[in-house]
């Protein structure tokens, strides 16, 4: 484990802002956790753990306690369900990108539509993470964690990891720190159904078609490149956390009025109906690559948020609540970040 003091985060995170951490823990093997937890309990302030630094803004002030940074590494198939279904424990720090492709390479579906998504394993059940119709709930078996307020190791399943719309019972909470995840995958050459139109066009398929891994991991990263949501594809809008809000959940009367105005309008797995937030920020007026304050503007591909130049967190704080503010008053839809403010 490295530990380092007023260890700078800005540039652990994709944002690339903020300031540092009073001591920054580096896990690279599990079995220094405990000396982690008898360290961090020596720190002011609750534990923070930080992954690959995608979906948080980070306070200009910094942390001030104890931030762990999860850099373990490995994964392992461990035998089969009961269904056939291939078990693959995964350490937290490992890198979804490599977890995506390795589970392509040996002919395992359940997470090719993920490709492209950055970060680390151990966050994707943190808001279920998910993309063109797959989601972290999919395939996720257990989890094994420390458990901050019963101070030990803990195994939840995932029914207890409570897995949403791009939620979880560890979204916005500190209890616990994922350590290893159990993944079950099903053997198959073919992805799961393409249900997304645009995936479906880029390979020139009918809605509902199953392609092989290869060829759909290609083509969701076709669709997202177009979008700038692969980090490094588009030379500009880089500095992302992705997408800065959520498709926010809306009644049955407010999904009539925004069908009606051609809106994207669609059902989730958890059985919510959603419009697409991206949708809302162009319709209250917002532009492609147009500044909302100062270092913080609208990306080039896609109505999201993305930090310049002189950006701070302050900034990008305020500029989320701009945009809040004229989507609420130009369709009367709230939107809500999914971003963790450490
Ligand atoms: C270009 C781009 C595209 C994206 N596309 C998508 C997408 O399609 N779908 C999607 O769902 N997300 C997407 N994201 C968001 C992001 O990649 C995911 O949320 C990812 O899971 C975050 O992983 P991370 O390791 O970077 O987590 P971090 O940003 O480091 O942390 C995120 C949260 O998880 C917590 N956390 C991290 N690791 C652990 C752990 N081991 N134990 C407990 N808590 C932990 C942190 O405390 C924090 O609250 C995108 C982001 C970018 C930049």
């Amino acid at each position: 484990m490295r530990v380092t003091h007023e260890a700078p985060l800005a540039p652990m995170t994709t944002l690339g802002i903020g300031g540092p951490a009073g001591v920054l823990f580096e896990l690279f093997d599990p079995a220094d956790f405990p000396e982690f937890v008898t360290l961090a309990d020596a720190s002011p302030g609750e534990p923070v753990c930080l992954g690959a630094g995608s979906n948080v803004v980070v306070s200009d002030a910094g942390c001030e306690g104890a931030v762990l940074r999860m850099s373990t590494k490995g994964l392992r198939m461990t035998g089969s369900t009961a269904d056939g279904r291939v078990l693959v424990e995964v350490q937290a720090g490992h890198p979804l990108g490599d977890l995506v492709d390795t589970t392509i390479a040996e002919g395992l579906t359940g997470l090719e539509m993920l490709v492209g998504i950055p970060g680390t394993t151990g966050a994707t059940p943190v808001q279920n993470v998910g993309a063109y119709g797959q989601e972290t709930a999919d395939c996720l078996v257990e989890v094994t964690a420390w458990d901050w307020e019963l101070r030990r190791m803990v195994t939840l399943d995932a029914a207890a990891c409570g897995l949403g719309h791009r939620t979880s019972v560890f979204k916005h909470s500190r209890r616990w720190t994922l350590l290893t995840l159990v993944f079950a995958l099903r053997r198959s050459a073919l992805s799961a159904p393409v249900t997304y139109r645009t995936v479906a066009g880029v390979l020139d398929v009918p809605v509902g078609s199953s392609v092989p891994l290869e060829e759909v991991a290609q083509a969701v990263l076709t669709v997202r490149r177009s979008k700038g949501m692969v980090l490094g594809c588009s030379g500009t809008d880089d500095r992302s956390v992705g997408s800065v809000f959520l498709s926010p959940e809306i009644s049955a009367a407010q999904a009539d009025g925004l069908r009606a105005r051609h809106a994207p309008v669609n059902r989730f797995p958890d059985g919510s109906t959603r419009v697409s937030a991206s949708w809302l920020i162009r319709q209250a007026g917002f532009e492609l690559g147009t500044p909302v304050v100062t270092g913080v503007r609208l990306s080039s591909l896609h109505y999201t948020l993305v930090a310049d130049e002189g950006a701070t967190a302050a900034g990008f704080t305020r500029a989320i609540e701009l945009v809040r503010q004229e989507v609420l008053r130009r369709t009367g839809v709230r939107l809500t970040s999914e971003l963790d403010f450490l």
